[in-house]
């Protein structure tokens, strides 16, 4: 038998079947196995760690209404591209494409639904589209919506994540924090109540303008809720910052946000928040 002969007997690697997903998945937190049907129940949320998988919005609509309640609104706005703005390739390629992935065609969704058989005006950003971002879609939908809830007494909820402003937008973009920022002060004076939910993350122009100005500020437990995130500012100050910085409850602590609240628990909070303070307006 010749030593150096090529046609040596191979291993034969059984090569896994496409239909061989089993389910089970491994937590990118706390690497213990988990499975799908088990994730799926309990709302995107690790059974053995707890740590908060994104929703889309779909879901996340699902977690915060009575069912098949939710009646979308503006879904007719579609961006543009009023700069004709190029970076590593033409925005309105990147639009098609985030359309494509996503399905949505731009990155909040907002309507109306019905919450534990009462009526709220609801918004959900999407963070699959261009990580979120708001541009003036995204400003415009969300202010007609806070308009929508003054014109039908309706109080708001919406639900944040966002990598910030939209930088292919410039300041049409940065325009979309004062213009939903002067809509929650016409909701403010017509006392209608407002819940910012903060998902992970919620960073940018975001944070700086609707997603902080909430009568009442909730956070999902471990989000990054942030301006700059941690490693812009500490290329910029030179120092680490501390543990756990930026994160709910670190927020929590500085009195930035009112209260932590996990996913399971979320909905049944916001029917109780917004029956204390129903009547308000009256
Ligand atoms: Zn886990």
């Amino acid at each position: 038998m010749n030593l150096f002969s090529r046609n040596k007997p191979k291993i034969h690697i059984q090569t896994t079947k496409k239909d061989g997903f089993s389910g089970w998945l491994k937590c990118t937190h706390c690497n213990e196995l988990i499975h799908t049907n088990e994730l799926v129940q309990n709302q995107n949320c690790c059974p053995k760690c707890d740590y908060h998988y994104r929703l889309s919005t779909e879901e996340r609509i699902k977690s915060l209404s009575d069912a098949n309640s939710f009646e979308p609104l503006f879904n007719h706005l579609h961006p543009l591209d009023p700069l004709q703005f190029t970076d590593t390739e033409p925005y309105p390629d990147r639009l098609a494409n985030a359309q494509e992935k996503s399905g949505a065609n731009e990155a909040v969704v907002v309507g109306s639904c019905l919450l534990n058989r009462q009526g709220i005006a609801l918004g959900v950003m999407d963070f699959n589209f261009m990580g979120g971002s708001m541009g003036s879609v995204v400003g415009e939908k969300l202010t007609r919506l806070i308009e929508y809830a003054i014109q039908f007494f309706l109080p708001l909820v919406i639900v944040s994540t966002s990598g910030g402003a939209r930088m292919q937008e410039s300041i049409f973009s940065l325009m979309q924090i004062a213009k939903t920022s002067a809509a929650l002060a016409k909701l403010h004076e017509a006392k209608l109540p407002y819940l910012s939910i903060l998902t992970n993350p919620t960073t940018g122009g975001v944070t700086a303008s609707f997603a902080s100005l909430g009568d009442v500020i909730i956070a999902e437990p471990n989000a990054l809720i942030c301006f700059a995130g941690p490693r812009v500012i500490e290329q910029t100050i030179g120092h680490q910052l501390p543990p756990g910085a930026q994160k709910s409850e670190f927020l929590l602590e500085h009195g930035m946000i009112d209260c932590i609240v996990r996913r399971p628990e979320l909905k049944q909070k916001v029917i109780d928040i917004l029956e204390i303070l129903k009547g308000n307006h009256e």
